[in-house]
């Protein structure tokens, strides 16, 4: 560890949000040796195949390493820093002036740092008045931050890593852990060997994360909310529920008890709702019943959904009602896709949020726009996402810059997408690689970014963990900070006193300074603590958790005492809407869910540079059931094509009898700068949950037939 090695430097991994320690030993050609941090509590140490792989994506041959500019209808040709920071100030004013804020949109990434995503939300929301800055965090997290929200009266995970290391029972909801978190996975079959801790996974299509399972329920598409409402129901007819702490601290459960009833009554329509088994549901109850010591995990296949609000707190509305929540071994998890999905959140990187934790309430809204002094404070929220691209496309939105993300291939109907970025009248990048199917769509400034090793601020994992990313490589002479950068242009439109930062550690403090001003105990969010933090200390920050407000009362947990962030202090049971699973249409008749595999990230454009991960999967491919490839004449390895409403790819057969008979799996990685064929973000429909406006990736209806 860095104790062994004076060379070594303390970082952290750039992909998901398990939040693995590094050490980083640069080497005298460039590149860097990795190894994991032994140190650090989200991983003690260990590493997965892609944070292992870390040292070999390290180059610049596939960087972009000088800001470049389009004149006209030409090419992007190279370009002074000074050049393309006044185009770009010059496009926001004219574009303020003549269309107002509105026609102004952010749109940044759970993969920016902190510092870079406060920046960008501080000039957004305050200095330019639009609140049309979203991430794509809403492909990932959203229906959490919603549903715990409504549950809570705050985005707040509950509890810690160290909860699954003490846990009894964890349940899986819509979890490939074993490939999209594989460190935390491997922590969990650590538990199940040592004690035993049971492993029941929840999941439609039979993943890698079941060969670690107790009971795997292969539950039908979009019917978690009924699973979940069975088991409320179940809770209570068999002595289940911890009144004392319902009554103590939670209103609702009535109401969504009455709900559950009229929608499962017991455990034979729990099993008819779903298609399970019914001698597995009454295990699965039977289990969660009989264990205090329950965590119940879940991810994008309960957020990606149409449904996903609703299905987050039918899992919450449980742990409420059993009181197993902020206590050692209990409680709801929602495992956060990407690396800092949860600091953008800490920031306001959402269009329906304000900084530390904040919303439009008028009181919020002017409560940062006085910490700020902020002169055109936006009064409510933006548009989310999808709903932002839409507005692209029909011309209302003029201005767009993008920050360290591809939605020309990762936002539902891609192609719509790209469509959309070609109407804009100023459309900045903000980019680490020369080739990326959003930088194919003529973009009229793009900006070199720092890139992972280079960057320097902080990120925050899925248990509230604040770690430092560190730099330790020469950062390329013609590269900058996103910060930097926003601080440029709000500069050059006049905004300088508050963008005066020189260093990350100055946009870190203001940060914690803000989770604190006028708090007092009525948000979570709250790192006033840090907000005094010498240069030197935020140097050598250790990994931490927040809540930290500046009287102390720093805690690994929460609510296992109520003080949940409700006006009366009670969690809240919330009434599922009724929601029926999706349906396939006479035309579509398979289900799309698309994913993600174990050794690629997003668009590939860092691992896709290792060999040894880009060897474990090499081709676009769908997974399909054997029984419903035959009939078609498809084989394993055949080319076929997969069409829907919006797009069609042609994918390799992968034969899968963990695969639901009448759906399809595809992987997100491909796009046209990385493959021929196989780009499965245009296939994918814009339904959407009505509460969170997170995207359903994981059931568009769709053809197959063979290429
Ligand atoms: Fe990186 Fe996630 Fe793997 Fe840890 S589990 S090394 S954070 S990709």
């Amino acid at each position: 560890n860095a104790l062994a090695d004076p060379g070594a430097v303390r970082t952290t991994c750039p992909y998901c949000g398990v939040g693995c320690g590094l050490l980083a030993t640069p080497d005298a050609a460039g590149g860097a040796a990795i190894a994991g941090d032994a140190v650090h509590p989200a991983n003690f140490g260990r590493l997965c195949s892609k944070g292992a792989a870390l040292g070999e994506t390290i180059g610049h041959e596939t960087r972009l390493i000088e800001p470049m500019m389009r004149h006209g209808e030409g090419p992007l040709g190279p370009v002074s820093w000074d050049a393309a920071l006044d185009r770009v100030a010059d496009g926001l004013r004219s574009t303020l002036a003549r269309h107002g804020p509105e026609a102004i949109a952010f749109y940044l990434s759970g993969q920016l740092l902190t510092e870079d995503y406060y920046a960008a939300n501080k000039l957004a929301k305050g200095f330019l008045g639009t609140a049309n800055v979203d991430t794509n965090s809403r492909l990932c997290m959203a229906s959490s931050v919603a549903g715990h929200k409504r549950a809570f009266g705050s985005d707040t995970v509950p509890g810690s890593y160290e909860d699954l290391d003490a846990a009894d029972l964890i349940v899986l909801v819509g979890s490939n852990a074993a490939w999209c978190h594989p460190v935390l996975f491997r922590r969990m079959a650590a538990a199940r060997a040592a004690r035993g801790t049971r492993i029941v996974v929840i999941d439609p299509r039979r993943t890698a994360t079941a060969d670690e399972a107790d009971l795997v329920l292969p539950i039908a598409h979009g019917t978690d909310t009924d699973l979940f409402c069975g088991l409320l129901v179940h809770l209570a007819d068999t002595g289940g529920i911890d009144a004392a702490y319902v009554a103590a601290h939670t209103q609702g459960l009535d109401a969504a008890l009455a709900a559950a009833r009229t929608r499962v009554p017991d455990i034979t329509a729990t099993a008819r709702a779903t298609g399970l088994a019914e001698a597995d549901v009454a295990r699965f109850f039977a289990w969660f019943r009989e264990t205090a010591r329950s965590v119940t995990c879940y991810s994008q296949g309960v957020n990606q959904s149409a449904h996903g609000t609703d299905k987050v707190n039918a899992i919450l509305n449980c742990h409420l009602a059993t009181g197993r929540i902020g206590r050692p071994g209990m409680g709801p998890f929602s495992l956060t896709g990407q690396p800092n999905a949860m600091g953008g959140r800490e920031v306001g990187g959402l269009a329906n949020q304000l900084a530390a934790h904040m919303g439009f309430s008028p009181p919020e809204v002017d409560r940062v726009r006085r910490f700020w002094d902020a002169p055109a404070m936006a009064a409510s929220e933006g548009l989310k996402a999808v709903d932002m691209f839409a507005a692209i496309g029909r011309g209302e939105i003029k201005a767009l810059w993008v920050m360290g993300t591809n939605p020309a291939v990762s936002l539902p109907r891609a192609d719509a997408v790209r469509a959309a970025l070609g109407r804009l009248d100023l459309f900045v990048l903000s980019e680490n690689v020369r080739t990326n199917d959003t930088a194919a769509c003529a973009p009229h400034v793009v900006l070199p970014a720092a890139a992972w090793g280079e960057k320097d601020g902080t990120v925050t994992n899925s248990e509230r963990r604040i770690s430092r990313m560190r730099p330790f490589l020469d950062r390329p002479a013609g590269v900058r900070p996103d910060w930097w950068a926003l601080a440029q242009v709000a500069r050059r439109l006049g905004f300088g006193a508050a963008f005066a930062w020189t260093r990350p550690a100055d946009i870190f403090r203001e940060h914690a300074a803000l989770s604190g001003f006028e708090n007092g105990g009525t948000r979570d969010f709250d790192i006033s603590a840090l907000a005094g933090l010498s240069d030197a200390a935020y140097e050598t920050l250790e990994p931490v958790q927040w809540p930290l407000p500046a009287g102390g009362g720093a805690t690994a947990r929460l609510f296992a005492e109520g003080g949940f962030f409700t006006p009366d202090r009670r969690a809240r049971l919330v009434v599922p809407a009724t929601a029926a699973p999706p349906a396939g249409e006479a035309e579509h008749p398979f289900l799309l869910n698309t994913g993600r595999i174990r050794d690629q990230w997003h668009t590939m454009t860092r691992t896709g540079l290792s060999p040894r991960l880009s060897a474990h999967l090499t081709a676009p491919f769908v997974a399909v059931h054997p029984d419903d490839a035959a009939p078609l004449g498809l084989a394993e390895g055949d080319l076929a094509t997969v069409a829907t409403r919006h797009g069609r790819a042609v994918l390799e057969v992968r034969g899968d009898a963990g695969q639901p008979r009448g759906t399809l799996f595809a992987p997100i990685h491909w796009s046209a700068a990385n493959a021929s064929h196989g780009r499965v973000g245009a296939l994918v429909h814009d339904a959407r949950d009505p509460i969170s406006g997170q995207p359903d990736s994981k059931a568009t209806p769709a053809t197959l037939a063979a290429y």
